[in-house]
């Protein structure tokens, strides 16, 4: 019984390569037979099995924990994962070794980006791992703003031209640091993106990243610059106390 739902839920992979990207961000390879041919929308996620279960509620399935695909072609799915100390999930990220054995569901989810006059992005480090995808499968011709906050600049990924990656002509992409104060309810991340000169109409808005950072910057799109909320797509990550958001 168990066997055969967890054939049914679960797709076996195995870690190929794990390289440092970053003090704190680990560029995870996966790859199988049965990671080929998956329907994926850039700003889609996975749920791996990083743990055996703790306890009977979720016996079956194990630990799962999410990350966004950060590139995916034939057989080869990349995650991104930041190591923030707790938890079985950057656990598994500090001890993943190629030839490591896992399972995962397969990708989902509505975090993508859809036609707009401008997209604006907002978010932390675990951010960035779905922004990345998103910004390289905008047409090449479209207005991005994005205001990214990390702790220093090593922690910053290459979401743009001067970075390696693709770059349209119409983006504006800044970085502010935090060197060491929390993620949490940032404060200048929301002044980042309250000091930008939008145009009269609004774009697309994707926040991910901490919670309680997303809902600040929603309210302030949608209660101080009336922004509809449909306008607003929110991923919360993480925050600080809860474990496994999904
Ligand atoms: C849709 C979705 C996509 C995601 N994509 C990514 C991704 O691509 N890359 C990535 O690294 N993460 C991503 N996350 C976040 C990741 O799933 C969570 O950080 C996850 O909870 C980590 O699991 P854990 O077992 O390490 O910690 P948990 O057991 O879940 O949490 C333990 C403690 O660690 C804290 N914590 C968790 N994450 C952080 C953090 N980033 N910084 C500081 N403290 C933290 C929690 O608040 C909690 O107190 C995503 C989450 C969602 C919902």
């Amino acid at each position: 019984m168990k066997h055969r739902l967890l054939d049914r839920l679960l797709l076996p992979a195995r870690v190929d390569t794990v390289e440092r990207w970053a003090p704190r961000l680990r560029l995870i390879t996966l790859t199988g037979p049965a990671l080929a041919g998956l329907d994926w929308l850039p700003g889609q996620h996975v749920r791996l099995r990083v743990a055996a279960a703790p306890a009977a509620i979720d016996w079956l399935l194990g630990t799962l924990r999410t990350y966004t695909v950060w590139d995916y072609h034939e057989q080869r799915l990349q995650l991104l994962v930041f190591d923030h100390g707790d938890g079985p999930g950057a656990g598994w990220s500090r001890t993943a070794r190629p030839g490591d054995e896992l399972m995962l569901l397969k990708p989902q989810g509505n975090f993508t980006t859809s036609p707009a006059a401008y997209h604006l992005f907002a978010g932390d480090e675990t951010a960035q791992a779905a922004y990345g995808p998103m910004l390289r499968a905008l047409p090449a011709d479209a207005t991005v703003l994005a205001r990214l906050e990390v702790d220093s600049p090593s922690e910053r990924l290459p979401l743009s031209r001067e970075e390696g990656a693709a770059k349209g002509p119409n983006w504006d992409l800044e970085w502010s640091y935090r060197r060491g104060r929390s993620a949490a309810a940032a404060q200048t991340l929301v002044e980042a993106v309250r000091g930008l000169d939008l145009p009269a109409e609004p774009g697309m808005a994707y926040l991910a990243g901490e919670a309680r950072t997303i809902q600040l910057i929603r309210n302030h799109l949608v209660q101080e610059r009336g922004w509809p909320r449909r306008n607003v797509l929110t991923k919360p990550f993480w925050t600080p106390g809860r474990k496994g958001l999904d």
